[in-house]
């Protein structure tokens, strides 16, 4: 062999070595202070911004530990700030109902919801946190119905059904009542979500839609979406999940330092993102972080029904510092900031119904 032949060898073994070996890309789905600890050891962080946080795992990671990541390419998972537009078309009906959004209503909630000393799903007052909101939304006219993926684990739907030739198309925001059980805690994770979504359900009992609104209180999403993949799933076997136009979520949506709110969804519905950021500059103070590779909390499964849906939440980047943590108390809450996604999401829902 030459020594040309040789070196070209040599390049070859090399560059079909180095591909072999490159270190495959994953994306973390888990941020579980528990887990983050469990497994911090075995990664090296290729990018962190917002939700999105993407790593290469060591030779001698666990197997047990590989619950909390999802192989990824990188291509279709990315995180960044849209460019909004200060939006020209802005509709008087819909800044009108916006500027009915209470801050003290949803003070008030966040903190019945926070007296309770647990709502771990399951428990006693798991069960009396539901009634609570069950009763609200039923004095407020909504026709309701539960749903049990076990006896003492129930979710709540409310419907508003439209009037008119579009009624059969539903339009629906979602948010988790149970909590990880920490005493007289889960303030921002889940209250804030659940007193959003209980104001914006008083300020749209007086609109008169054309399509259905539905308000899903959602249950045992911290022991593992179960409220949310059992509704999804029983949609999804009657077939009415076609009806779904829209769904939004709401996970942590009280705590922040800058004004952000991130946007996640999977690649299919970047476009839908993009809206709700157009939608932000329109009737919002908020500006927008857009995050494609939907995990953890209970857009997923609605994303896995091809239901265009999407999570509104908190900056990542800054989330509270007391993210699972018994400090998760009312008062580390932003309501402005909280009243500022009750605009999005009450603005989203009344313009996807003129559509
Ligand atoms: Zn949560």
């Amino acid at each position: 062999m030459d020594k040309i032949n040789l070196a070209t060898l040599l390049l070859g073994s090399l560059l079909v070595f180095s591909s072999i070996h490159k270190p495959q890309l994953y994306q973390v789905i888990s941020s579980h202070p528990h887990d983050v600890k469990e497994f911090s050891p075995f990664i090296k962080t290729i990018k962190q911004d917002g939700r999105l946080w993407l790593v290469n795992l060591k030779k001698n990671t666990p197997s047990h530990v590989m619950k909390n990541f999802r192989l990824t390419t990188g291509r279709g998972v990315k995180s960044y700030m849209p460019i909004v537009l200060k939006s020209s078309v802005v509709s008087p009906i819909i800044k009108d109902f916006t500027s009915r959004i209470d801050v003290a209503a949803i003070k008030n909630d966040v903190e019945m919801l926070s007296n309770y000393k647990t709502r771990l799903v399951g428990s006693s007052d798991n069960q009396k946190a539901i009634a609570q909101v069950k009763q609200i939304l039923t004095s407020l006219g909504y026709s309701i119905s539960q749903y049990c993926y076990r006896p003492d684990a129930c979710s709540i739907v409310a419907d508003k059904v439209g009037d008119g030739s579009s009624a059969d198309d539903v339009i629906m925001l979602m948010g988790h009542v149970d909590s990880v059980g920490k005493n007289f805690a889960g303030a921002d994770d889940n209250a804030s979500g659940v007193a959003v979504l209980l104001e914006v359900a008083r300020v749209l009992k007086d609109f008169n839609s054309k399509k259905t609104l539905r308000f899903f209180i959602t249950n045992g999403e911290e022991s593992g979406l179960f409220g949310a993949e059992h509704y999804a799933d029983l949609l999804t076997k009657n077939g009415e999940i076609k009806k779904m136009v829209l769904a939004i979520n709401m996970d942590m949506v009280g705590y922040n330092s800058n004004g952000i709110v991130e946007l996640e969804t999977d690649s299919q519905y970047e476009g839908l993102a993009q809206w709700f950021s157009q939608l932000t500059g329109a009737y919002t103070s908020l500006k927008t972080k857009i995050t494609i590779g939907a995990w953890g909390s209970d857009h997923v499964p609605f994303i896995h029904a091809n239901v265009p849906t999407l999570l509104t939440i908190e900056n990542w980047s800054t989330k509270t510092p007391c993210y699972h943590m018994e400090c998760d108390k009312p008062s580390t809450i932003n309501y402005n900031y909280a009243a500022e996604i009750a605009k999005l999401n009450l603005a989203a829902m009344m313009t996807k119904d003129a559509e």
